[in-house]
């Protein structure tokens, strides 16, 4: 597995290195849904008279992964919690829009990376949002969102071992098991289409909240067996 990294050669005015490395924070812009560059980030945060940028990586909106402060160094993105953790920080507002397919997929490439040299476990306990350490709305609801129903996570144990099992949409761990997720209309099986949509339509499934650029649900959270019950419910007339 290998990521590919944009490097920015930024300059830093004092670096120090981290020795312990267990943890992965998620962060994102906000205020604006703005495609902020690592580079633009470098001059906010040496204006607030830090070394420099205080996230390792900047995930831009067409998926790019920019180099932040050096991997090995002491990060600047999460008070308290700098001396052990690595930060990410994925550009746009998440509180007003989503992040974008390839910020998601390249996202978790870049966790399963990071977690697999550092021996880090792939799960919402050392992969986190920066709210989860401390009082913040970062990294935006609907970036949480992905985190909590274990999309983000699931996706980066498929980067993390591909021979397991290829999620669809998202996926979700079940012991040591990956489980296939449906979570929006548009990765639901041809099949299944029409009932599903009926039943968002009547709003019969409604998700947790995260909603996909046709304004519908994008956490549907779906397994296969459901599909095919709600499609036999469907035939019965269930849902008319
Ligand atoms: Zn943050």
């Amino acid at each position: 597995m290998s990521v590919k990294i944009v490097e920015t050669n930024l300059d830093f005015t004092s670096l120090s290195e981290r020795s312990i490395t267990n943890m992965v924070v998620l962060h994102h812009t906000g205020g604006n849904d703005i495609d902020a560059s690592a580079e633009q980030i470098h001059e906010w945060h040496k204006n607030n008279e830090w070394a420099g940028i205080g996230y390792h990586y900047v995930i831009r909106k067409d998926g790019t992964i920019e180099r932040g402060r050096p991997e090995w160094a002491i990060g600047s993105h999460a008070y308290g919690e700098n001396s052990h953790t690595i930060g990410i920080h994925i550009s746009g507002d998440f509180d007003a829009a989503v992040p974008t397919k390839k910020q998601i997929e390249n996202c978790a490439e870049l966790v399963a990376d990071i977690c697999t040299r550092y021996g880090i476990p792939i799960d919402t306990d050392h992969v986190v949002g920066h709210g989860e350490l401390m009082a913040t709305s970062c990294p935006g609801t609907n970036l949480q969102a992905l985190l909590d129903n274990g999309i983000i996570t699931g996706k980066a144990n498929y980067y993390a071992n591909p021979s397991e099992a290829k999620p669809v949409d998202g996926a979700k761990q079940e012991g040591n098991r990956l489980t296939e997720r449906f979570n929006s209309l548009s990765s639901v099986p041809e099949w299944a289409y029409d009932t599903v949509k009926k039943m968002v339509d009547k709003g019969l499934l409604t998700g947790g909240g995260l909603k996909d650029a046709g304004g519908y649900p994008a956490d549907l959270d779906l397994s296969m067996d459901m599909l095919r019950i709600f499609v036999v419910n469907d035939r019965a007339g269930l849902y008319d």
